[in-house]
């Protein structure tokens, strides 16, 4: 059996089309949302997928801002730019790019943005709220994740969701999305013992690892739903961390890399951008 493809490109232009509604609506009105990103360094990948976020911006019509810091810039500039922005009233999303270079405290500087303005959803305010099923800003890839599952008609209450990574932007507010959507949900990561064990019983398997091509065909349950998170870069190509020609033979559905959740986290951020802009223009 063939999986099913969620497909983030198609997916993601719907929901910039439908954001693209509000945000008229808005600019209509003379409101125009505003997102400020703050790039530290220069690491390549980061600076393309500010650039994604800029030209995504640009199509729906929200005023984009990065800052860019040098390398070498100090926790106080980092930091200071967090405040600028969040005094900002033309900004209302506000992102920290990660990674951060080591030197720098970034859990500090993300805990300063105004849970209001925080673009990325993983605020300690926001991620506490989605623990208690209280939705503020939900983190980007998650999000987007569970969009696409849920735009394909895939039954989450009462399955069993494997999630592996546990990490605070991406594994652990994933579980808890899943578990808000009433499925039983294991969490996994480095530590855990007999890992396939879980995997081969999952009814949704979540790879969000960082280790290219690491779920092979002989982990994924026949007719399970595949969603691939990672994105690795191998001899110059995107790959997930799904070995995605073996195991799409196995899912019943399955997400591409790159070309899947990558492209939902876009179109997430700029939702969460939309979303904050309305509230802080209603509150006026
Ligand atoms: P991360 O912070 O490095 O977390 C990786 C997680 O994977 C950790 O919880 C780690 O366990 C677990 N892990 C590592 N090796 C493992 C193994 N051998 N067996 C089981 N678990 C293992 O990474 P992240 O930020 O969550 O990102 C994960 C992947 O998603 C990366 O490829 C990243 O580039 C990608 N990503 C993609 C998007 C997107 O928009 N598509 C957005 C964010 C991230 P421990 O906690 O025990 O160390």
């Amino acid at each position: 059996m063939a999986a099913q493809l969620l497909d983030g490109k198609v997916l993601s232009a719907q929901v910039e089309d439908e954001l693209k509604v509000r945000v008229d609506a808005l600019r209509a009105k003379g409101n125009i949302p505003g997102l400020c990103v703050i790039l530290v360094g220069d690491d390549p990948a980061s600076h393309l997928y500010v650039g994604n976020k800029e030209k995504a911006c640009e199509r729906l019509g929200i005023a984009s801002t990065t800052v860019r810091l040098p390398a070498d810039a100090t926790q106080a500039q980092l930091e200071a730019e967090v405040r600028k922005a969040n005094q900002d009233a033309a900004i209302h999303g506000v992102l920290v790019q990660l990674p951060l270079p080591k030197h720098l405290n970034g859990a500090a500087a993300l805990s300063l943005i105004l849970p209001q303005k925080d673009a990325d959803g993983i605020h300690d305010v926001n991620a506490g709220k989605l623990m208690r099923g209280e939705y503020g800003a939900v983190a980007c890839t998650p999000k987007g994740a569970l969009y696409m599952l849920k735009s394909a008609g895939i039954q989450i209450a009462g399955k069993h969701a494997v999630v592996i990574g546990r990490s605070n932007i991406v594994g652990k507010p994933m579980a808890m999305l899943l578990l808000h959507e009433n499925a039983t949900v294991t969490l996994c990561h480095s530590r855990t013992q007999n890992l396939a064990d879980f995997t081969r019983n999952a009814d949704i398997l979540v790879a969000a690892i960082g280790v290219p091509r690491f779920v092979t065909a002989d982990m994924v349950k026949d007719g399970a739903v595949v969603v691939d998170v990672g994105m690795n870069r191998v001899d110059g190509k995107f790959c997930g961390d799904v070995d995605f020609n073996a195991v799409k033979d196995k899912a019943s559905y399955i997400t591409p890399v790159p070309g899947g959740v990558g492209k939902m986290t876009i179109a997430m951020l700029m939702s969460n951008t939309v979303e904050a802009a309305e509230k802080a223009f209603a509150a006026l």
